[in-house]
């Protein structure tokens, strides 16, 4: 890293429901820490999760990373999209399906980013279990950017079957 105080803290939150999911997590973590500019500081514990939308799939494993990073939003994603492309997800089909290793750009700092390719805090962050718990395992005092306390979020969404594993 070049320049310590130039890295901005970014949360990424993965999942899996083929091929192994275990191992795919485990590959996308060390595929993280191994980013240039990048460090991974903690990953939270797996989490089984039931699927969302698409209800009639795999269960999903899910964690989610805190990295320091100096790389820009658009490269982090970019890098994020290459590491989901070595891992053998294929984009086919309707959103919201089956996915061997699913990398998403959770939180970059305190930033509101809204682009064609990609909008920060994630859009569907807030709403999802699979997403907040993790997030909450390693960031209890976490305040979304435009949503509010992690806390509060987490309580609207207790309907969502997450096991730790
Ligand atoms: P999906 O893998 O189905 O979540 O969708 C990936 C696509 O969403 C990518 O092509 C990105 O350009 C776009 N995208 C927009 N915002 C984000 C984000 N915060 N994290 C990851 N992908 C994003």
């Amino acid at each position: 890293m070049s320049k310590p105080e130039d890295a901005v803290c970014a949360y990424i939150g993965l999942g899996s429901n083929l091929a192994e999911p275990v191992a795919q997590l485990r590959a996308g973590v060390s595929a993280l820490a191994r980013l240039e500019q990048t460090r991974v500081e903690a990953c939270s514990s797996f989490y089984r999760t039931a699927p969302v939308g698409r209800l009639e799939q795999p269960d999903f494993i899910n964690a989610v990373c805190r990295v320091r990073t100096g790389q820009a939003p658009a490269t982090l994603l970019h890098n994020l999209l290459e590491i989901e492309r070595r891992h053998g997800r294929v984009r086919e089909g309707d959103k919201g399906g089956p996915r061997t290793l699913d990398l998403d750009l959770l939180l970059y700092g305190n930033q509101t980013i809204r682009t064609a390719e990609l909008t920060v805090p994630h859009p569907r962050l807030h709403e999802r279990a699979f997403v907040l718990y993790p997030l909450h395992e390693i960031e209890p005092d976490l305040v979304i950017p435009g949503r509010g306390a992690l806390r509060e979020l987490l309580a609207s969404c207790a309907g969502q079957r997450v096991e730790k594993l």
